[in-house]
């Protein structure tokens, strides 16, 4: 992979508003709130950009499914929110990709990143985007993921790359 400096940014914004433009182009009814909250001092970033930007599109359609499953529980008050974040400590940037769906349980959580592991039903999902996330971020990126989730509540996927 190509690693090229990178507005970071620009990239989350582009590449999220792409996997939910996909999933609204299918679902008229499916409105979701993208919320971002981006660190102008993250800059440029040395990214393989074709693969970060699957990440980032694997993660947010994941993001759109778990929100729309909550979604058809058909709660009266629920608003759907996709958020994005980026921060930069020194050395390392911090990118967040979290939902208000329904969320992961805790005896699901240590099987995500495995290739093939998917709770989707028949030909919905392959069980790939995690552990493809995985391999791009921790080798071609020499980054960390990980994530945290509370059931039913709210579900964060954390990147941290060298910056
Ligand atoms: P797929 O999307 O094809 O199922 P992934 O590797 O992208 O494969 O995800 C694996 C599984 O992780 C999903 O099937 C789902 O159970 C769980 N998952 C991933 N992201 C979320 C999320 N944001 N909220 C709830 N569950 C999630
Ligand atoms: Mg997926």
């Amino acid at each position: 992979a190509v690693m090229e400096p990178t507005d970071l940014n620009q990239l989350l914004e582009e590449y999220s508003k792409l996997a939910y433009q996909s999933v609204r182009g299918e679902d008229k009814e499916f409105n979701v709130t993208l919320q971002y909250n981006l660190d102008p001092n993250v800059g440029k970033v040395q990214i393989a950009q074709g693969e970060f930007g699957r990440v980032i599109v694997n993660l947010v359609n994941n993001a759109c499914y778990a929100v729309n499953e909550k979604r058809k529980q058909g709660l009266d008050k629920y608003d759907p929110v996709i958020g994005i974040s980026t921060s930069r400590l020194n050395d390392e940037i911090d990118i967040r990709v979290w939902d208000n769906g329904i969320g992961i349980p805790e005896e699901v959580v240590s099987k995500l990143f495995q290739p093939f592991f998917t709770t989707k039903p028949q030909g919905k999902g392959t069980g790939l985007g995690l552990s493809l996330t995985y391999s791009s971020i921790v080798d071609t990126h020499k980054g960390k993921i990980g994530v945290t989730s509370e059931l039913g509540v709210r579900t964060e996927f954390r990147i941290q790359i060298p910056a």
